[in-house]
């Protein structure tokens, strides 16, 4: 396992496209770095630039502190799954461990060990005879993942390798990918659009935007202190609450400035002498809890507050919500956090 560092990346396509812009990060031997963003936010580009598959138009990468930027996919000793993978189909499962293992001619007992090795991390060791039309989904998955970890790479880079498997099978095999690393360590970059997957696994989350960097930050802090409103709006299910504000004399020097105050809906509180008064626009009912989208009297603004449980709730009702006031973030005219 080695440490990834890129430095100032940039990578505009032929045609103008600049899916990467300066983009600088750095990832530490073992760590596990979840990108994130929306579709078309430089992802995928990221991790071929890594990889070795593209070629980035400015910047470094290096692994294991070298720079690799000259070196081919093969001598860069990295392994990538990636959304569609693609078994050998007329190998067995052991056959697809085996392969990249008889590349390079490892001893057949050194080859054994080490595919049933990661077979049984991926609780894949009783499939390992059956060829991959005869696995589902999720088990496919599990030996392309397998099939790459068996090289024992320097890193280990995945690109939504869980976004073709249904929502039950996604959450075990996530469950795996964690058992994984705490049975051996790999440094890993892991790319997605589902803020799920990346709060749940990552060690840190890089939010891409634009192919830019907005903030790299622990799931938890990326949370509780998002750095723009980009990523206040983009993490969280639902998302936080974002309304135009103007900041008043207490808060700032610049007292009348525009900005944008947010609340997440978990810090709404439905109370008869909530200050926010509004009529309930729709309901989402989700048995552990209910989301009310309220629109607030007399403006355009749309709420979403979390309420515990199934309370009797309909459209057209009427509700007040307290905010409290140390949960609201505030973000100035460039988007950019105000730390209070
Ligand atoms: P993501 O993986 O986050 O969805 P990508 O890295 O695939 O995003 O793409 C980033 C941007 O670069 C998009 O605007 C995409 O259309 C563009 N792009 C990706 N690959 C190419 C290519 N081979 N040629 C031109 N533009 C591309
Ligand atoms: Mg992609």
């Amino acid at each position: 396992m080695a440490s990834v560092a890129l430095e100032h990346l940039d990578k505009v396509y032929p045609g103008g496209t600049q899916a990467v812009a300066d983009l600088s990060l750095e990832i530490a031997a073992g760590e596990l770095v979840v990108c994130v963003g929306p579709s078309g936010s430089g992802k995928s580009t990221v991790l071929r630039i890594v990889a070795g598959l593209d070629e980035p138009t400015g910047g470094t990468i290096r692994i294991g502190g070298e720079v690799v930027n000259a070196r081919r996919p093969q001598e860069r000793n990295v392994a990538m799954v990636f959304q569609d993978y693609a078994l050998y189909p007329h190998l067995t499962a052991r056959g697809n461990l085996e392969f990249p293992l008889r590349m390079r001619g490892l001893a057949r007992d050194d080859m054994r060990v080490r595919v049933e090795r990661i077979a049984g991390l991926l609780d894949i060791g009783t499939l390992l005879d059956r060829l991959p039309k005869q696995l589902s989904g999720g088990q496919r998955q599990r030996v392309a993942m397998g099939r790459a970890l068996v090289r024992e790479p320097a890193v280990f880079l995945l690109d939504e390798p869980l976004s073709n498997l249904d929502p039950k099978l996604r959450i075990q095999v996530r469950a795996e990918i964690q058992e994984l690393r705490a049975a051996t360590p790999t440094t890993m970059i892991y790319v997605t659009h589902d803020q799920t997957e990346a709060m749940t696994l990552a060690d840190r989350v890089a939010v891409l935007h634009h192919g830019r960097l907005q903030q790299v930050s622990p799931p938890r802090e990326l949370y509780e202190r998002p750095a723009n409103v980009f990523v206040a709006g983009f993490i969280g299910n639902p998302p936080m609450n974002l309304f135009p504000a103007v900041l008043a004399a207490k808060l700032r020097p610049d007292a009348g400035a525009a900005a944008t105050a947010g609340v997440r809906p978990e810090a709404l509180r439905v109370s008869p002498d909530g200050a926010l008064a509004g009529t309930v626009e729709h309901v989402e009912f989700l048995g552990h809890e209910t989301l009310a989208h309220l629109r607030v009297d007399s403006t355009d603004v749309r709420v979403i507050a979390r309420v515990p449980g199934m309370p009797a709730m309909a459209k057209g009702e009427r509700l007040r919500v307290a905010v409290d006031p140390a949960r609201i973030h505030l973000f100035d005219g460039e988007g950019r956090a105000i730390r209070g």
